[in-house]
């Protein structure tokens, strides 16, 4: 972490759990992060849980978010939500691109770009996922992917929108596995993201973008991961299901 910068830390539930079971998650966090200060903690439940943990959430300092959005703001896109509906809920924020959803739902850069837009237009934040696949790192290509991600994604971004969006590296291949990228791999990759958030937003908002980590991310890995410069936050996935683990993330100590 670097002081400049306010660490985030975001939980992301998937689709997982029911309204009484995302309520009593979110009432532990709440409980469990109400003596945190000097960091921004977040949760992202499942769109049928939202309206639930937004009323847990009341008086905290948690924020909201949903887990994707369409870049429309109302349409004929069955099954879809968007931007005034997630802020309706009570969202700050939508995590955008998320491996899951370039995988199993066939996102590509050009929706990420359309989503980011999308979000921003209606006041959230994005939280865009980039990140490679196994097969990508062995074959040496970590930086080309995430490059064409974060240029991809970032499409119709100006400075002022690099500056206060939030960018998260996901090494495909650390995400569920248990298999943690090690601290100065992430914090590489950081570098590298933050030099092309640099190059097409300028120094100034490169500088200021928060750039999470996500993979793996657990209470005994946290703290050697927020102890690298670049490394702005975490999203966490199985971790953020548990509140004594995610509490402890939420906790970390650089
Ligand atoms: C994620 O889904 O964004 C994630 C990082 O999952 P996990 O922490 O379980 O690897």
């Amino acid at each position: 972490m670097n002081p400049a910068r306010t660490p985030l830390i975001a939980g992301n539930w998937k689709m997982y759990g029911t309204r009484a079971d995302a309520a009593a998650l979110a009432e532990g966090i709440k409980a469990g992060v109400a003596d945190v200060s000097q960091r921004e903690v977040l949760v992202a439940p499942p769109f049928t849980a939202l309206e639930t943990v937004a009323r847990v959430l009341r008086g905290s300092s948690i924020l909201l978010a949903g887990q994707d959005l369409h870049w429309e703001a109302k349409g004929a896109f069955t099954g879809a939500v968007s931007a005034p509906m997630l802020r309706e809920m009570g969202c700050t924020h939508v995590i955008i691109g998320h491996s899951e959803r370039r995988q199993y739902f066939g996102e590509t850069d050009e929706s990420v770009a359309k989503k980011v837009a999308g979000a921003r237009a209606h006041g959230l934040t994005p939280i865009m996922c980039v990140g490679e696949r196994l097969e990508e790192r062995e074959a040496g290509q970590t930086l080309a992917v995430v490059e064409r991600q974060v240029r991809g994604g970032l499409l119709h971004c100006d400075a002022a929108a690099i500056r206060t969006n939030v960018v998260a590296y996901e090494p495909v291949w650390a995400i569920g596995t248990g298999k943690v990228a090690t601290n100065e791999q992430a914090q590489e990759v950081h570098v590298f993201i933050r030099r092309i958030l640099a190059d097409v937003g300028g120094t100034e908002a490169a500088g200021a973008c928060r750039i999470l980590y996500g993979g793996s991310v657990k209470p005994d890995n946290i703290d050697g991961l927020m102890a690298q410069p670049d490394i702005d936050g975490a999203l966490v996935g199985g971790a953020s299901l548990q509140v004594e683990s995610f509490v402890r993330i939420a906790k970390f100590v650089a």
